[in-house]
């Protein structure tokens, strides 16, 4: 496909989403009209005023076709006792280029995306996330190739992936929504931008194991592909990797790789790995999937190789081992230790 074809297909795929959601609404009704309309028809479950659920596509791929996630392979996380959840689901400190949430702007719509207004308990998110996945499962019943000891098993979830879209640090009793999870016998992974490290010092529960995105490799790149909303985000993130090592939960640097975009200065990533002494680095390809397709073009996904073969140079300039991988993600686990922690409990 040529540059203006492609172009063109993105103008075409905008406005086609433009078409399918009333816009042009007040601040106050595109949350509820606009915004929860167009995330509905993507199968979010949406829980109180500002989380959701999410039927993670290895849930299916684990019931169905006895195929895990990458977590499930590198960490034991099982991935049909896994929920996928966010607390800040339109919330969040930057835009990034290739996130697949609805940000700001996406549908003609604006909101404040750095506040959460209403704020819900930590009891009533939990109560409304299991609902959530109680939902989703029955789906299944009708399904031949449901594998029912699986099935049956996915009924009392072990795992809460805080992880589908925004910045779950923005919500401000989130270390309480881990202790009490934790209390109910879940274990947790955590995936922050690390654009507010006062809120992740002050965590009043750890995680299982934390992530922090790191999907570039200085300022400039992080600007035109993080697109950060306040001025010092940078300066910010980099507080959180130097803070890093006080955790005791295992820490992850996640690098989402956009072809073109963010996969050079391979030796300034190290610098940042250097900071951080993370216990594992994944590497892992952007996915052409939800809102980012208003953002970016198909052709940005790197192949598996392409993802190794940058893996690959930070293990070089880090000392890291390239420990794990799972093709059919597209992604590259790296490590100081031979072998990954065990984390899942079932
Ligand atoms: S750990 Fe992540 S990838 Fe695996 S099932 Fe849960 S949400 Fe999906
Ligand atoms: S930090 Fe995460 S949720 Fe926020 S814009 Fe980037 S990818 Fe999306």
């Amino acid at each position: 496909m040529s540059a203006k074809n492609r172009l063109d297909h993105r103008i075409f795929k905008r406005q086609r989403f433009l078409a399918l959601t009333n816009f042009g609404i007040s601040l106050e009704k595109n949350i509820a009209d606009t915004l929860s309309g167009a995330l509905k028809k993507q199968k979010y479950h949406l829980v109180g005023n500002h989380s959701a659920v999410k039927r993670c596509k290895w849930l299916y791929e684990s019931i169905i076709n006895d195929r895990t996630c990458y977590k499930q392979k590198f960490y034991g996380i099982k991935s049909h006792r896994c929920i996928q959840m966010s607390p800040s689901l339109y919330y969040c400190t930057q835009q990034c280029l290739f996130c697949w949430r609805a940000q700001s702007g996406d549908l003609q719509v604006k909101w404040d995306e750095m506040k959460i207004p209403k704020v819900d308990s930590p009891e009533d998110i939990i109560v409304g996330s299991l609902k959530a996945q109680e939902k989703i499962l029955t789906g299944y019943k009708g399904n031949p190739k449901t594998n029912w000891r699986k099935f049956q098993e996915a009924l009392s979830p072990k795992h809460v992936a805080i992880s589908l879209t925004g910045e779950p640090t923005l919500y401000d009793p989130l270390g309480d929504l881990i202790q009490l999870l934790h209390q109910k016998g879940f274990t947790t992974f955590l995936v922050s931008n690390g654009t507010l490290p006062l809120k992740l010092s002050k965590l009043s529960k750890e995680p299982t194991q934390l992530y922090i995105s790191v999907c570039a490799p200085n300022e400039q790149t992080y600007k035109q592909v993080c697109r950060p909303q306040f001025p010092s985000a940078w300066t910010k993130l980099n507080e959180t990797l130097g803070l890093l090592q006080s955790f005791r939960c295992p820490t992850v640097i996640r690098t989402t790789l956009v072809k073109e975009h963010n996969m050079s200065h391979v030796n300034e990533y190290a610098k940042l790995v250097e900071k951080a002494n993370p216990t594992y680095i994944e590497a892992k390809a952007y996915m052409h999937i939800g809102f980012s397709n208003l953002r970016l073009g198909f052709e940005c996904m790197p192949m598996h190789a392409e993802v190794r073969k940058f893996a690959a140079q930070l293990a070089e300039k880090t000392g890291y081992k390239i420990i794990d991988e799972a093709p059919d993600s597209r992604v590259v686990l790296l490590s100081r230790l031979e072998k990954p922690i065990q984390v899942g409990n079932n």
